[in-house]
């Protein structure tokens, strides 16, 4: 591109050079303006029209613009997409400048640094992440920059890549930094480069270049989860330099940030990549956000291990935030326990939710408590009240240290402030040591709120330029200016009421507009009557409107004094902000325990309302559900007409009822069933009461589920690979301390493929992982595994049948179902009588020839049938056994003959 021609466009091109990766929005007036590429892309992004600037010498530069006022909507939108935004602003008043008004970027704003409110869902976090790999290991750090929690963590294992993109999804992340795989030319000693110029120049090239890069839709496929661009699972990828998330670098970026000599004490010693990626994490921070990052106080290294793994498979089929069909909305765990007061308590819960704890004393700490609060439904009631007029503390105090909070976030603080004493006092009283540790971490912040009490008025305004933040009786000389101001309004009553004599036009009016200032107004008809001191400023339709050497000097006063005021309120706002700021560890540690009491409040009503019990822990593996109840079905209230939820037991242990097979008819309640044991231990390891009236159960270290035949087509893979895949993982990953829920597995492929999957997949279950697992199936004859094998238990859903009618009795029997009443449900969804009938004498014919092929699948001694003998039980396990006692080195010859001997009678014997 050939050199700009005017200063402005220099100035332009100097700043778009440090920002390649961002669209840069050029502020010009009352607009912010965007040139070249990025006009192009915005104006298609946004739906605004594209024009171009022709000052440039024979090039028409494509532009496009939207008003500052209404920046924040269409930057909103932009950051949905996956764009990042750099918001370069004026810095000084374009009135006063002498030659070209200076500008600066003010501010990055990328999908994973969003703080503004109106970029954030309330209740959810805003993930940034940052991961590097080493030859085994992956890093992986994670910081909301809204409410400044910051982890990290390491990944290992040969599946490490699947794992962390488990834990993505888990996070929800917005945002990916991962090192640039290449180089990025003409930038070898990146180090010298300016602030913001490091990075690769994806996805949006310099101006006037074209894009080296796709745009951020629909382009991280290629790259997989190290590449550049935004994925269709809405992660925009952010590519940094290599040197970035070095070790050194890293280290001495974090331990400065954090003022201390070593990170052993956040638990990251020796945690090379977890380090590294921290700091790649931070320095990204640094660059993109303008104000101090105070609020990140603390990093955390954490152990995956430390929560029950719920995979992002089992997350989806349990439905826990998220429902498998849209606009069920409230089909899910989250929302039926979601009633938390404010923002904090609900990420919390969230966050609970799919991490839920596998830390004993924790859990029985967060149980205690919620028993507690049960008992004391009167400050319970009190206190959610109180913790509902609770702002968002911790996405305030982000913004205050970014240096972005208005007055209007600072009142909110304050507001919230106000009602932490009450909250205090009505918790004062709880014994439980969960609720003295919250009470003790809740700090009153009474110096942080009688400061602000004094300085901010009661309702201040968003924009701290529309003046009137400031408290009267704060500061002695805004007060004084103000006073000049309020005199104002007589003095110019007096100057008008004295010109109306003067010149004797009664209509004559003093009035003031942000454009002309103050001006006289005499209308067309008294035009006569204007005497000759009174200056012409502008002439209207009917009226003209003068100025006096008087009311100019009056104007310039008033002008003044307003500037000045408006100068002095800014001041003060700056420096209450920092005082602010300044506590910002103490207001997080309060807002963290006023989440926490939000959730454990939370807990207990629900437990009152919905009647849940406490649950207990297990160490011997046995689990014993008694009277338990779907959590969310029996809330929805969307059971059949007339139907009410049916509670049902359940037994397991570690012994003969680890793997139960659960038949019965279609519609019978088996996949309820199935989910229900597994959403009442997520609660249960949640530290929350459980839909039952009795509850014992071990730790579980993994849910794993495998739901249906849910339809990922539209994924581009088959049903039939994506359960197959799933059932892998499930088999590859089970350990013994994980329960395992399987919703007729096999069913997208041939009935007898399907079906001897299944069998498979029971038998290694039983065999190899110790794992306890649920497992509903229409495949009646995986109902004889119970008969090989030790652990293998059937349960059925009993239903009545009164003539050809079958009643649904939900409730679960022990045993097998006699059969599928397939054809009595296909009667009860309404199908035509005479194909009822018609399937009755086809399924009647088939009976009797099922009748073979189910002996087939019984033990046989020879022929062909055989084969599927050793297809379908594992009739050589005893023998195998046997041989694997044996022990070779000392074994006399005779005893050799022997056991062969022995070995052959049992083979024969079948
Ligand atoms: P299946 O998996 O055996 O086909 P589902 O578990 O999908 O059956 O249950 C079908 C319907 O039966 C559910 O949508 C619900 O309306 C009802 N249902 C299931 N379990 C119960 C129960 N324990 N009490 C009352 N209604 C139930
Ligand atoms: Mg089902």
């Amino acid at each position: 591109m050939s050199e700009p021609s005017t200063p402005l466009m220099r100035q332009y091109t100097a700043i778009k050079q440090k920002y390649p990766q961002a669209l840069l929005f050029f502020r010009l007036g009352d607009f912010y303006e965007m040139f070249f590429e990025d006009a192009v892309l915005a104006a298609r992004e946004l739906q605004i029209t594209l024009t171009s600037r022709n000052k440039e010498k024979g090039v028409a530069v494509p532009m496009c613009g939207v008003p500052y006022h209404a920046a924040d909507n269409y930057i909103a939108r932009l950051i949905q997409k996956g764009y990042k935004v750099a918001i370069c602003e004026q810095m000084e008043d374009p009135r006063v400048a002498k030659k070209l008004v200076r500008r600066e970027v003010t501010r990055v704003v990328t999908p994973g640094t969003a703080s503004d409110s109106h970029l954030l869902s309330p209740r959810e976090n805003n993930f940034l992440v940052s991961a590097c790999r080493s030859d085994d290991h992956i890093g992986l750090a994670c910081v909301d920059l809204s409410t400044g929690e910051f982890r990290a963590t390491e990944i290992s294992g040969d599946d490490r890549e699947a794992k962390l993109a488990e834990e993505l999804s888990h996070l929800g992340a917005r945002e990916m930094l991962f090192p640039a795989a290449r180089p990025v030319p003409g930038q070898s000693d990146a180090r010298l480069v300016p602030m913001g110029g490091e990075a690769v120049p994806l996805p949006l090239g310099r101006p006037g270049v074209r894009s080296p890069g796709p745009s951020p839709e629909g382009s991280g496929q290629q790259g997989g989860l190290w590449g550049a661009g935004r994925g269709t699972d809405g992660l925009t990828r952010t590519p940094l330099e290599d040197w970035v998330f070095g070790y050194d670098y890293a280290l001495r970026l974090l331990t400065e940030h954090f003022r201390v000599h070593s990170l052993d004490g956040f638990g990251l010693a020796g945690r090379e990549q977890a380090i590294a990626a921290s700091g790649a994490l931070l320095h990204y921070l640094k660059e993109t956000q303008q104000g101090s990052l105070g609020h990140l106080d603390r990093i955390v290294f954490y152990e995956r291990q430390q929560w029950m793994v719920l995979d992002s498979v089992t997350v989806r089929n349990l439905e826990l935030t998220e429902p498998v069909f849209q606009g069920d909305a409230d089909a899910t765990l989250l929302a039926v326990l979601d009633r938390t007061a404010t923002g904090m308590g609900a990420r919390l819960l969230k966050s609970r939710l799919l991490r839920p704890s596998l830390d004993r004393a924790a859990i029985e700490a967060s149980l205690d408590a919620v028993e507690e609060m049960l008992r004391e439904s009167m400050s319970r009631s009190r206190i959610a009240k109180e913790c509902a007029a609770v702002y968002d503390m911790e996405r305030l105090l982000s913004r205050v240290t970014l240096g972005t909070a208005t007055p209007r976030d600072l009142a909110s603080l304050r507001n919230s402030m106000e009602r932490l004493p009450a909250i205090r006092v009505l918790m004062g009283g709880l014994q439980s040591a969960l609720w003295r540790d919250v009470w003790e971490r809740m700090d009153e912040l009474a110096d942080v709120h009688a400061l602000l009490a004094k300085a901010l008025v009661d309702a201040p305004p968003i924009n701290l330029s529309e003046g009137g933040a400031i408290r009267e009786g704060y500061h002695a000389e805004l007060d004084e200016l103000r006073g000049l101001s309020k005199s104002g309004k007589q003095t110019i009553a007096a100057m008008e009421a004295r010109e109306r004599t003067a010149t004797g036009i009664q209509s004559l009016k003093i009035k003031y507009n942000d454009v002309f200032g103050y001006y006289i107004e005499v209308s067309r008809a008294n035009y006569s009557l204007v005497p000759e001191r009174y200056e012409r400023k502008q002439t209207l339709v009917n009226a003209e409107r003068f100025t006096t050497p008087e009311l100019k000097e009056y104007e310039r006063k008033v002008l003044d004094a307003e500037e000045r005021m408006l100068g002095i309120e800014q001041t003060l706002f700056v420096e209450l902000r920092a005082a602010v700021a300044g506590e910002s560890s103490r207001i997080r540690g309060t807002a963290a325990a006023v989440a926490e009491a939000d959730v454990l409040i939370t807990f207990a009503s629900l437990a009152a309302e919905a009647n849940y019990c406490r649950p207990r822990f297990t160490d011997n593996g046995e689990l014993e559900i008694r009277a338990g109840r779907h959590p969310v079905l029996e809330r929805l209230g969307e059971l059949q007409q007339g139907e009410r939820f049916v509670p049902n037991d359940l037994y397991m242990d570690s012994a003969s009822e680890r793997i139960l097979i659960i038949t019965g008819p279609n519609m019978g309640g088996k996949s309820t069933y199935l989910r229900q044991a597994a959403l009442i231990a997520i609660m249960a390891q949640m530290g929350s009461f459980v839909p039952a009236t009795s509850a014992r159960l071990p730790l579980f270290d993994r849910i794993f589920t495998r739901i249906g035949a849910s339809d990922s087509l539209a994924r581009g893979r088959s049903t039939f690979m994506v359960e197959m895949t799933e059932t892998a993982v499930i088999l590859n990953t089970v350990g013994k301390n994980s329960l395992v829920i399987l919703d007729e597995i096999g069913r997208g492929t041939a009935t007898f493929d399907g079906l001897a999957i299944a069998w498979a997949v029971v038998e290694h279950l039983e065999s190899r992982s110790g794992a306890k697992a649920l497992f509903a199936t229409h495949y009646h004859e995986l109902t004889e595994l119970a008969e090989h094998l030790s652990g293998v238990k059937n349960r059925h859903m009993a239903v009545k049948e009164s003539g050809s009618d079958i009643v649904f009795l939900r409730r679960v029997e022990p045993g097998a179902a006699d059969r599928s009443y397939g054809i009595e449900v296909a009667r009860l969804a309404g199908l035509p009588r005479d194909v009822i009938e018609r399937a009755r004498e086809v399924l009647t014919y088939h009976e009797q020839s099922e009748h073979r092929v189910s002996n087939s699948l019984s033990p046989a001694p020879e022929g062909p049938q055989a084969m599927q003998f050793t297809l379908f039980t594992p009739s050589n396990q005893a023998l195998a056994e046997r041989i694997a006692q044996i022990n070779v080195d000392n074994l006399k010859p005779l005893d050799a003959l022997n056991i062969l001997a022995e070995l052959k009678k049992q083979v024969e014997e079948g």
